[in-house]
């Protein structure tokens, strides 16, 4: 049984306990490491084999999956964050299926987690958005047509943009041209829960040169929408007047 396993944003306390047990009885660990934060495999068993899957193509890490479990080792394939958010995850557990090698999924803190905690917001704030949008700029990997970021930036919710930080003028032009102010609050996160965390924060209309004198050209999520702002209702389910299935409320009291 192969197992992915989510490594979380960084600080390897953001391990679920059920992927660090995985990880210190593995024989092979398979793990990316542009993103992974090394610690996260420091209760490895000393014999383990520890591959850099930054250096394999998904033939070489397929044959290193299948030749670990033919003889009979424990094989841990570890990716940053989730794996379901760009984890190239599915072609993975495709081909794992193709050879009838039976895998597990043990989800993971996303990026995107994490850096609402460590902005210390919400995402879904009452009257503001109760939606989020996780999206990326056409890179070198393109965009389905009908997800192009001026479409997405119309709905003007909160919105998340993964891999991207190197392209923030045309990102910030491209999200005023979709529809938000201006002046609605960005933040950008780098490496967020790492000991080199940094947040840059500005509006859509000065954020790119922010991000350019802070010099961050990776490892950064771009967060926008007025979730980051001050003014929002109050929830209904922690309202006074307001009965839940838990808790009356005093006006029908
Ligand atoms: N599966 C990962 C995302 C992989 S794509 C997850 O769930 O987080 C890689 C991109 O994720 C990076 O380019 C960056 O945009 C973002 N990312 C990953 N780790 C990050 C971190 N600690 N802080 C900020 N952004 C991060």
């Amino acid at each position: 049984m192969i197992s992915f396993i989510g490594a979380g944003p960084g600080d390897p306390e953001l391990l679920t306990l059920k992927g660090k047990r995985l990880i210190d009885g593995a024989d092979i660990i398979i793990y990316a490491g542009s993103l992974v934060n090394p610690e996260v495999l420091a209760g490895a068993k000393p014999g383990a084999v520890i591959l850099n899957s930054a250096l394999m193509d998904l033939d070489q890490v397929i044959e290193a999956m299948r030749i670990g479990e033919a003889e009979g080792r424990k094989v841990v394939r570890v990716h940053t964050g989730d794996p379901s958010v760009y984890g190239a995850h599915r072609e993975q557990m495709d081909r794992l299926e193709q050879m009838g090698i039976e895998y597990e999924v043990v989800p993971g803190v996303s990026s995107f987690l994490a850096t609402a905690a460590v902005l210390k917001k919400e995402y879904t704030l009452p009257d503001v958005s109760q939606t989020v949008i996780l999206t990326r700029m056409e890179g070198r990997t393109p965009m389905p047509p009908k997800e192009n970021l001026r479409d997405l930036a119309s709905h003007n919710c909160t919105m998340i943009i993964f891999l991207s930080v190197g392209f923030m003028d045309e990102m910030s032009e491209t999200l005023i041209g979709g529809g938000y102010r201006p002046d609605t609050p960005v933040a950008v996160v780098y490496k967020a829960t790492w000991p080199d965390q940094r947040i840059i924060r500005g509006t859509l209309s000065d954020i790119a040169d922010r991000v350019r004198e802070a010099g961050i050209k990776k490892t950064a999520l771009t967060v926008v929408g007025d979730f980051l702002g001050s003014e929002y209702s109050l929830s209904k389910l922690y309202d006074k007047t307001f009965t839940t299935e838990f808790r009356k409320g005093t006006e029908d009291a």
